[in-house]
């Protein structure tokens, strides 16, 4: 017997392995939607690589020209960032129309439900009231306090939490508030782009957060969108032998000359990616960046699609299989690929059930 055929005896195994398969294929991009932004985040990868140079069209003609032949190109993906997609909602829009898609927002302008009923949003947040104003607005608004407003309740919601290692204590308190106001949290990395130091240095390595983030999952099962394998793959930068880099990362934008070396090294790579800048043409080297120094990269996205591109990696034991199978589940959860409500009860029996250690 195959060690997949035996791995889904296990029937928990089986209909995670059969929500994911109902599924097509997934072929991604990610869109600049606009390169305007009502924040300037200290760190920002955004402008600190100055990626606004490529301005957003005015003429709608353009926008939709793009998305028709984003279409006859296949995709049927698209993660929605900038700039700040809530200063385009009509834009918005249309990609929800036409496409699989989710939205990254800093949560400041709500994003209506009127034609946009079943978008996946994450909402930014880079910790306490006090330090994610501190890091967002020099301390001149309450952020948090703004989008835990804007988003009271509302089922399409979740934090997108970048914990710095040296915030990594407030984590406890921060995922309390986002529970109460009844959203999911999903954590980034903070990558420290800009060179800050201190706090901030990714350097000091992730092992409070990643502490934190497991006690998280501990007390809120159903309500942590990630894997304890996740937390430990991300945070260290190992999987089953390999160590994160430019070398193996899956979603580098494929039309990019930039790219030609790393797409021929061998390495599995997500064959129909490009990260598109808001002129509706230009492809930067990845989602987070143009040129910069990759050994910054904690990125949550990056690392789940690194993940999920390995399957054959992780087919040697049933741990391995159940760590990655689990981990793509909540990929698709987030991404309401499969049924968020009932995603949900899978997702805490996925956090106290399964083995899921790295
Ligand atoms: S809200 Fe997002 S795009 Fe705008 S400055 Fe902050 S991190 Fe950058
Ligand atoms: S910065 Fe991260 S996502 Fe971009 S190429 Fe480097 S490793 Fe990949």
């Amino acid at each position: 017997m195959s060690n997949l055929k035996s791995y889904l005896e296990d029937p928990f195994l089986l209909k995670l392995w059969q929500e994911i398969r109902k599924v097509d294929a997934i072929k991604s991009i990610s869109l600049d939607i606009t390169h305007r932004c009502n924040l300037r985040c200290t760190g920002c990868y955004y402008f600190e690589e100055g990626m606004d140079r490529y301005a957003s069209p005015e003429e709608e003609g353009l926008f939709d020209a793009f998305i028709e032949k984003e279409k006859e190109r296949g995709t049927n993906f698209v993660t929605i960032v900038g700039g700040e997609p809530s200063l385009v909602i009509d834009r918005m829009r249309k990609i929800y129309a036409n496409f699989k898609c989710s939205v990254a927002t800093n949560g400041i302008i709500r994003i209506p439900k009127d034609g946009l009923e079943e978008l996946p949003i994450g909402v930014s947040l880079w910790g306490s009231q006090a330090t994610d104003s501190k890091l967002r607005v020099q301390g001149k608004m309450d952020l948090f306090s703004k989008a835990l407003k804007n988003y009271h309740h509302d089922e399409r919601a979740f934090w997108y939490y970048t914990a710095a290692p040296g915030y990594a204590d407030e984590i406890p308190d921060v995922v309390e508030k986002c529970v109460d106001n009844g959203n999911a949290v999903l954590f980034n990395y903070y990558s420290d782009v800009a060179g800050l130091g201190g706090k901030l240095d990714y350097r000091m390595g992730f092992d409070e957060v990643r502490k934190n983030i497991d006690l998280m999952i501990e007390r809120y099962p159903d309500q942590i969108l990630m894997t304890r394998y996740f937390n430990e793959v991300v945070s260290t930068g190992e999987m089953s032998g390999q160590k994160w880099g430019y070398d193996v990362c899956t979603n580098v934008s494929v039309n990019n000359p930039i790219n030609t070396e790393r797409l021929q090294n061998g390495n599995p790579y997500n064959k129909h990616f490009n990260a598109f800048c808001a002129d509706f043409e230009t492809t930067r080297r990845c989602c987070t960046g143009m040129t910069r120094d990759c050994a910054s990269c904690y990125d949550t996205w990056e690392h789940f699609s690194w993940i999920m591109l390995h399957s054959r990696k992780h087919m040697h034991s049933k741990e391995a299989f159940t760590n990655w199978l689990t981990t793509v589940y909540t990929f698709y959860l987030i991404n309401r690929l499969v049924d968020p409500v009932a995603g949900r009860k899978v997702l805490a029996k996925i956090h106290t059930d399964t083995l899921l250690t790295a």
